[in-house]
């Protein structure tokens, strides 16, 4: 056949099951909207934001969003709400395991908080990887060849560390090592694992830091040669549904840097909330 793209459907999420943790706020909720956009016949949103993640939900229609209460650092509340997906809706298709929170202070390692650590390890990478076995044993079990796509940072992939919040800068780099190990173990079950890798953006998580769009502009700018464009969270969903879809039928063990060819990382406040 000449051309292969017309055999790709507009609506590239048609009929498939997704879970979106983290899908109450940010990149998780854009994400969601995206998915629903492209015709999931189902999308959980998993979020520790009860209210706002039922507002999201509610919006997206509840015919076909659901919220689920579920914190991921808890393994038997990931596996919980995994099995309340496939029962609902008979299969799980689609991961996209987010949900992460930024470094509670500096955290340089002079002053490295072990408690704040492992909070943030907690969810950052037993969550996210929590969320990665049990989607994958219930793809496994139903014999479903689905994609999981985890959210990094170029804290990981695109510097050589960073001049303070050491431990979320280590727990990004363990999420590489996550999709790479995992892509590698799952390829035989025609499972796809990749994930994204986001520069700055002001969601949620900016607010640790104290930046609005425009400060996130005013100090990422400068070490970002793509000019006369700002990040959006838009940008990041349509880098996940790529992921997720047909459209990356042969990438795993990806990891797709959204970051407008970020040089490299200026140093940003964090501020102990
Ligand atoms: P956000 O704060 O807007 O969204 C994060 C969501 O995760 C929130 O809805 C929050 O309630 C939820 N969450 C937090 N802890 C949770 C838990 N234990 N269980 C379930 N849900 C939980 O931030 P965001 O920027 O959209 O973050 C999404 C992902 O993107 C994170 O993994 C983050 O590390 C990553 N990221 C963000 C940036 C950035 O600059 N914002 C850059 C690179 C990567």
């Amino acid at each position: 056949m000449a051309h292969t793209e017309s055999a790709l459907p507009l609506k590239k999420l048609q009929g498939k099951v997704a879970i979106v943790t983290g899908g109450a706020n940010g990149i998780g909720e854009a994400t969601a909207r995206l998915f629903a956009d492209h015709g999931v016949r189902a999308v959980v949103i998993a979020d520790v934001q009860d209210k706002k993640g039922q507002i999201v939900a509610e919006s997206i229609g509840a015919e076909r969003c659901s919220f689920v209460h579920c914190d991921v650092s808890d393994e038997k509340q990931v596996k919980a709400m995994v099995d309340f997906t496939v029962q609902k809706y008979g299969q799980l298709d689609i991961m996209f395991s987010n949900a992460g929170i930024p470094s509670k202070s500096e955290q340089t390692i002079l002053d490295f908080n072990f408690s704040q650590f492992e909070t943030l390890f907690g969810i950052n990478v037993k969550g996210m990887t929590a969320c990665v076995k049990h989607a994958a044993r219930a793809m496994v079990e139903k014999g479903v060849k689905g994609t999981i796509v985890c959210t990094a940072s170029v804290v990981a992939t695109n510097c050589k560390g960073g001049t303070n919040m050491t431990d979320y800068v280590m727990s990004k780099h363990a999420i590489l090592g996550l999709v790479r190990a995992a892509s590698q173990q799952l390829g035989v079950h025609g499972i796809r694992v990749n994930c994204v890798s986001p520069t700055a953006i002001a969601t949620g998580m900016a607010a640790n830091t104290g930046l609005t769009s425009e400060g996130v502009q005013m100090v990422f700018g400068p070490f970002t040669p793509l000019k006369g464009i700002a990040l959006t969270v838009k940008h990041i969903a349509d880098a996940v549904l790529f992921l997720a879809s047909e459209n990356s039928a042969f990438v795993t063990g990806h990891d797709l840097v959204v970051d407008g060819g970020l040089i490299s990382l200026p140093h940003i406040m964090v501020t102990e909330k």
